[in-house]
């Protein structure tokens, strides 16, 4: 179990993967544009995987070198996407649900009820006890029935085979 969880920058044509790496808790940082190499130099500086549909990227001589890893997808559905790189990095294993912000990408800290009860909804302070909160944006996060709608949206992803 030492296998090491993969980070990865998202590039615009595959989007909704970040948000949905981010929900099993791994590190991917959302490429908002400035030049595909832009994005190959931080992925290069900060061992990124590059998930992109664009073939020129994953044709570039740093690739070829392998000194700089990408996968490319070849579908416009997301789903198929989302599975692809789960298979392609044995990712299964190694979700960890509720841990990174959705928004910034994030680590999570725990959050004391009372410090942030004036931040959330009266009905969420009443039936909820369990609440992280992003150090970057303050946004909190809590296992509601959206949290767990979106949980078993990935659940098919996330699957650990013994
Ligand atoms: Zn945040």
């Amino acid at each position: 179990m030492a296998q090491e969880r993969p980070k990865f920058i998202v590039d615009e044509n595959v989007g909704k993967l970040a948000r949905w790496l981010r929900m099993l808790g791994f590190d991917a940082v959302f490429f908002e544009g400035g030049g595909d190499s832009k994005m190959v130099a931080t992925a290069v500086a900060e061992n990124r995987i590059i998930l992109t549909r664009d073939t020129e990227v994953s044709q570039r001589r740093l690739a070829r070198l392998g000194k700089l890893k990408v996968l490319l997808l070849h579908t416009e559905n997301a789903e198929i996407q989302m599975d692809a790189v789960i298979k392609t990095f044995n990712l299964g294993c190694l979700a960890q649900p509720f841990t990174r912000c959705l928004e910034d990408n994030t680590p999570l800290m725990s959050a004391d009820k009372e410090e942030i009860m004036a931040i959330i909804p009266p009905h969420i302070a009443q039936t909820q006890n369990y609440f992280m909160q992003c150090p970057q944006c303050r946004r909190v996060y809590w296992k509601g029935t959206h949290w767990e709608a979106m949980i078993k949206r990935l659940a098919k992803f996330s699957r650990c085979p013994e």
